[in-house]
């Protein structure tokens, strides 16, 4: 995967050049073509998108308005080539602003321009990069980062650190980097959000097959960040952090682990945990799992060697990752058995499975900075997302079913797309949640889970499991259901942020007996009396409807490198966040997340911890966050 790659000469006739541009989304399209070649006469004043359009991926054109952008583009080009394709001088401050309010549906404000801009980095400047050294910092100190994990958050933190010259050393468990993108191997496990937004600001590509790729193509892309970015030496594979002990005498962490050689411990300085909040397999709270004497296995641990020809197969669950392996099962089981606890709403998404068209290729080749522009667009439209469809409105009722009169025209379009795509009276009922919109992770669709679900050889089973027998399932109605595999599409102990790590902060203050459970944290990010310590998609930093996470990961490693340099310029040894500050920005998080979908309806979600509290989600948009995170407010923390 090439990150950055120049754009290549035009040479192609007219016809072709019309063909790049077909199908493309016009306002991405129009800001690529005006940033390749200067030209910003073609952003029309009435060819803005408008993002208020939340459910058109194009901004709301009218055929007229797109095929008059896309002529337009093309035009451009067309003249780009005549002149000899040569890209036009980098955009100065006036020119890039136009740039990006265009694709910003109009207007950007001051704050939010150079949040675009970061997220663009345009011409290959990475904006987010530290602007400075430890060693000019602190030249006679070696302050030395733990990182936990080697996923995309472990990465991405690690590849800032060393920018800023801070030694590194990371330890995973795996034998190899990913995570999520290592681990989640089953059939059709893919992205749901696009590629050009699914991506590190600082490794955009403009290779991605797909819109939505899929694992091994992602699993690529972050083996390829590792290289690139000669991370691959400071990590320590095949080792599992077991505890962390804070020493309050020299305020250090020691980590003990295990490898292959068996324990050890490692003194870092600052701690960081970057072990995903889906990395622990859940299994379902019933009887007799262990009893079942065929094969059975988790989604996150596909046994690749279990046979599903022919077999009488049941999932249990239909969750995002279900959605995406059982049509594969469907294709090979002679009967395909889904034990669904709660439907998800389906999301229409037309290309969610589909290669890029050879015409979006062909603009790639041409103009790179496409995929940039895509992202932007992409950011700009899932800064608020969904939220304003996701928020509550106290005077409506019931709630039930939807939470304001937004939430319940989402409501309305996504049950007319249930209503044509399972026609069939009882399955619909069955499919059709009963719970309002965004309550729930939506599932994208392109029509292949519900015509699954129409097969013959297919059952949607809603009664609930009593328990797990020798032969199969027996459900609470009395029934056993003979199987010879099962699966579980469980999900992950989201909520058990850390586990089963065990993390000792000062005085020996245990983290996981002070959350109990119900974890929390400043920003996400940090926990009074565990003082250097960071979390990386920890409590309240995932987003449900709006965004990527990668993005909030960025925002977290720069703040971890932010807190670095701040312990480096005053010379001091640690940071501890105030007991106050924490409390009170957990009110602000709680109270947010009561104003959404998924915190005032009670369907059960992974969202939600044991005691019913959201400790997942982010309830406001991307824009909050990153302000937040742009560098550690010293106040915020007991500076030692
Ligand atoms: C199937 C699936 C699909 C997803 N799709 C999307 C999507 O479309 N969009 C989106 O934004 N997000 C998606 N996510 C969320 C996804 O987890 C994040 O986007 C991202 O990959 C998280 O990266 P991470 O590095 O924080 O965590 P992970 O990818 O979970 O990586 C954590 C790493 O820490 C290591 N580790 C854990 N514990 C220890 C320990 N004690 N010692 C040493 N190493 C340890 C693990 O081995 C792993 O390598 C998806 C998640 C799943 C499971």
């Amino acid at each position: 995967m090439r990150f950055h790659p120049d754009p290549e000469p035009i040479t192609d006739d007219d016809a072709t050049i019309r063909a790049g541009v077909a199908g493309v989304p016009v306002a991405p399209l129009l800001a690529a073509v005006a940033h390749l070649t200067g030209d910003t006469t073609i952003l029309r004043d009435e060819l803005v998108p408008d993002l208020t359009m939340l459910l058109d991926p194009e901004g709301g054109y009218t055929p007229e308005q797109a095929a008059a952008g896309r002529e337009l583009a093309a035009a451009a080009l067309i003249r780009h080539r005549d002149s000899g394709s040569k890209p036009a001088a980098p955009p100065d401050d006036v020119h890039l602003r136009r740039l990006v309010a265009f694709v910003a549906g109009g207007t950007v404000d001051d704050d939010y321009l150079p949040l675009l801009e970061e997220e663009l980095a345009l011409d290959g400047t990475d904006l987010r990069a530290p602007r400075w050294r430890a060693a000019e910092l602190a030249p006679q100190r070696e302050l030395r980062v733990g990182i936990v994990g080697a996923g995309m958050s472990g990465i991405a933190v690690a590849h800032r650190l060393r920018q800023a010259g801070v030694p590194v050393v990371i330890f995973e468990k795996n034998d190899d980097v990913g995570g999520t993108w290592l681990e989640n191997d089953y059939p059709g496990c893919r992205v749901d959000v696009p590629n050009h937004f699914y991506s590190y600001s600082f490794a955009q590509s403009p290779d991605w097959p797909q819109f939505h790729s899929t694992q091994p193509v992602l699993l690529d892309y972050f083996r390829a960040c590792v290289d690139q970015f000669d991370l691959r030496d400071s990590i320590r594979f095949g080792t599992e952090v077991t505890d962390a002990r804070w020493r309050d005498d020299d305020q250090r962490w020691d980590v003990h682990t295990n490898d292959a050689d068996g324990p050890a411990v490692h003194e870092v300085d600052v701690l960081v945990s970057a072990v995903g909040q889906l990395n622990r397999p859940l299994m379902p709270d019933v009887a007799g799992i262990e009893s079942f004497a065929g094969p059975w296995f988790h989604s996150a641990r596909w046994e690749h060697d279990v046979d599903l020809d022919g077999k009488r197969v049941a999932v249990l669950g239909t969750g995002c990752s279900a959605v995406q392996f059982l049509p594969h099962v469907a294709e090979r089981a002679a009967h395909l058995t889904i034990y669904q606890r709660t439907a998800p709403w389906l999301l229409p998404v037309p290309v969610y499975q589909d290669d890029l068209p050879e015409t979006m290729r062909w603009l790639l080749r041409h103009v790179p900075d496409f995929a940039r522009w895509d992202r932007a667009f992409i950011f700009a439209r899932t800064q608020e997302g969904l939220l304003p469809l996701a928020t509550v409105d106290p005077a409506w009722e019931p709630k039930d079913r939807s939470v304001s009169a937004a939430n319940d025209m989402l409501r309305e379009l996504l049950t007319a797309y249930i209503d044509s795509v399972v026609p069939d009276g009882e399955l619909r009922s069955q499919v059709l949640p009963g719970y309002p919109p965004v309550a729930k992770r939506v599932v994208l669709d392109n029509g292949v889970y519900p015509a699954m679900l129409q097969r013959p050889d297919v059952t949607l089973e809603s009664t609930g499991i009593a328990a797990i027998t020798p032969a199969g399932v027996r459900t609470v109605d009395g029934v056993d259901h003979e199987h010879d595999v099962l699966i579980y599409g469980t999900g992950f102990q989201a909520s058990k942020f850390l586990t089963p790590m065990r993390v000792l902060g000062t005085r020996g203050a245990d983290l996981h007996g002070r959350w109990g459970g119900d974890a929390r944290a400043y920003l996400g990010l940090t926990v009074p009396d565990f003082p250097n310590l960071f979390l990386m998609y920890g409590p309240n930093t995932n987003i449900v409807i709006n965004g990527s996470i990668i993005y909030f990961s960025e925002c977290e490693a720069n703040y971890i490198v932010e807190s670095v340099r701040l312990l480096l310029e005053t010379g001091l040894q640690s940071m501890d966040c105030r007991t106050d500050v924490h409390d009170a920005y957990n009110e602000r998080i709680d109270a947010g997340n009561r104003t959404r979908a998924w915190g005032c309806s009670d369907v059960n979600s992974w969202y939600k911890n044991e005691f019913g509290r959201v400790a997942q989600n982010w309830p406001f948009n991307l824009l909050d966050y990153w302000k937040q995170t742009r560098a550690p407010v010293a106040s915020d923390y007991e500076m030692r």
